[in-house]
């Protein structure tokens, strides 16, 4: 997504020596000063309260940037050296404050403040900065010094959160090939009441997330919100070898104000999704059992996605421009993420290439030739250079595989393809809007659905999508539409299945809407819940070879 940031410039002013020089903007991203054959000091106000990884944020408690929210550039000097001088804000408030990035420091203080150098812009621009009280550990992993930084208000044992990344680096090093692609490594995070995200850079990340996914002091398992931290972790630490090394040619060099299209994004998102759960558990720091849930979860996001049948992979890829970030009502029936559906192709993938060379070659063959071709010397993906690569490696026709895959729109047959490896996928009813799939749950009877996706909202359910072919698209309601009642008796998050269980499927129940100011009562023909709801079963008696199989791949 094109992201604006110079509209958070707030002010301009320029000077030639003491003599202010008249300031033009020219476009919506550049300005130009008449006149200034020497040295010229442009300086810019930006307003900074954006506290997501791609912001800039400043306030009495905390500072951080992303560089393309404050970096100008002088036209036509990006190959340029840059030197960056970080000052101290002059309140007493921020005496303690310290500097964190892997930005390559000169002359610091004790604290960080002082120069730091890049090469040139794109490097300026790719180290993000966090200046606060916050708290750190070193640790190293590969013979590479880490740092994990962890911002905002927290209780946790950092050492120990640091011992399990330290895992996972080592792991994803040792993975790619020593030695690792970078000299200092910095996690920058950010514990906040709500929100998750992450951002990559080339020796750094900067990572958002919930305050409670932070382990408990004392707390020795992996909960649920742990391990999406740690998925975190390991996604944008994967990112440092699959997308800011290897990545595709229409990214090199990238072009910062307009689209860079290409069908790529599910090879560098997708993949990498898969490969971060899958890197947690040869870390170790996860079991086959919750490796088996989390990918049942995701694979529940897509099969919830009807907008898979009409968009394929390629397409989802070139479309990210417009979609991904830019979310619309219709979208889950017409569009699917490049990251869930990429991730559940690359499982395939990685099953498929197993299967069919009888474990000789698989997906990890695929990357690590994928990183020593392009990643580690510079070049850039080519468009088709993934699938050509893969069949190459494997020596197996996979062209068939990718135009299904990729550029179709059938699931995989990942049922039968998981069966070969002693694991059963199994599909049911959804049990709720609390219920993300990956594990079994006992339903009583039959379950009824609306066919859309509602929240609460004020006196009902607000339906925030409709999707295709369901109960509420027949009956001819919108997104946007408040459904206040079923059979003229009130319906909230909570008590909308038990409502629904009331009645059989193909019966007609009067469901009360407003839509805008306007309250309608329409007909509503009730159906089965979908099957879209997914976990997948380890099995124990399983044949020997697909024992072998699974062994061969996830270690049990
Ligand atoms: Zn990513």
């Amino acid at each position: 997504m094109l992201r604006d940031f110079a509209r958070h410039v707030v002010h301009v002013e320029a000077k030639r020596g003491r003599q202010a020089m008249v300031v033009e903007k020219i476009d919506a991203a550049t300005w130009c000063v008449r006149g200034a054959e020497r040295t010229l000091t442009l300086t810019i106000t930006v307003y900074a309260l954006d506290q997501s990884v791609r912001g800039a944020y400043l306030d009495r408690r905390r500072g951080y940037f992303n560089g393309p929210c404050l970096f100008l550039l002088p036209e036509g000097r990006d190959a340029d050296p840059i030197e960056v001088t970080l000052e101290p804000p002059p309140h007493s408030i921020c005496e303690e404050w310290r500097v964190a990035t892997a930005l390559q420091p000169g002359e610091v203080n004790e604290q960080g403040f002082g120069a730091y150098r890049a090469a040139d812009y794109d490097e300026l621009l790719d180290h993000p900065v966090e200046i606060s009280e916050f708290e750190s550990v070193q640790f190293e992993a590969g013979g590479v010094p880490h740092h994990l930084v962890m911002a905002g208000r927290f209780e946790t044992d950092l050492d120990r959160v640091a011992a399990d990344l330290q895992q996972i680096c080592t792991t994803q090093i040792e993975f790619f090939g020593l030695p690792a692609p970078f000299e200092r490594y910095w996690f920058l995070g950010l514990a906040a009441g709500d929100g998750y995200g992450g951002l990559e850079h080339r020796a750094s990340t900067s990572l958002i997330f919930s305050r409670d996914d932070l382990p408990k002091i004392g707390d020795e398992g992996q909960s649920r919100d742990y391990q999406r931290f740690l998925a975190l972790a390991s996604h944008e630490y994967f990112h440092t070898w699959h997308v800011k090394r290897s990545k595709p040619a229409a990214f090199m060099p990238y072009r910062l104000d307009r689209r860079n299209h290409t069908r790529l994004l599910w090879v560098f998102e997708g993949i990498t999704s898969y490969y971060q759960d899958l890197m947690l558990l040869r870390s170790g720091v996860l079991g086959m059992g919750a490796f088996l849930q989390r990918i049942g979860e995701l694979l529940t996001r897509v099969y919830r996605t009807p907008g898979r049948f009409k968009q394929s992979l390629a397409e989802s890829s070139f479309d990210a421009w417009d979609v991904l970030y830019r979310p619309e009502a219709h979208h889950p029936n017409t569009t699917i993420s490049y990251y869930t559906k990429g991730a559940m192709v690359a499982l395939a993938l990685d099953l498929t290439l197993r299967l069919q060379t009888a474990d000789r070659v698989s997906l990890d063959d695929v990357m690590r030739e994928l990183w020593r071709r392009y990643g580690a010397r510079g070049v850039g993906v080519p468009e088709d250079g993934f699938e050509r690569l893969a069949a190459e490696v494997s020596g197996i026709d996979l062209a068939r595989f990718f135009d299904d895959a990729v550029r179709g729109t059938e699931d995989p047959p990942l049922a039968s393809l998981l069966g070969e490896f002693a694991v059963s996928l199994e599909l049911r009813a959804s049990g709720g809007a609390d219920d993300r799939g990956g594990t079994p749950r006992a339903l009583n009877g039959e379950v009824l659905a609306l066919g859309a996706v509602c929240r609460e909202r004020g006196h009902g359910l607000e339906l925030t999508s409709v999707l295709d072919g369901g109960p509420a698209q027949r009956a001819g309601l919108n997104p946007g539409d408040v459904l206040i009642a079923v059979d003229r008796l009130r319906v909230t998050d909570r008590n909308l299945r038990r409502r629904l269980a009331r009645f059989e499927s193909g019966e007609s129940v009067t469901a009360t809407i407003f839509r805008g100011d306007e309250l309608l009562e329409v007909g509503l023909v009730l159906k089965l819940a979908p099957f879209d709801t997914c976990y997948l079963v380890a099995g124990e008696q399983a044949a020997p070879d697909a024992l072998r199989r699974r062994l061969a791949w996830l270690g049990e």
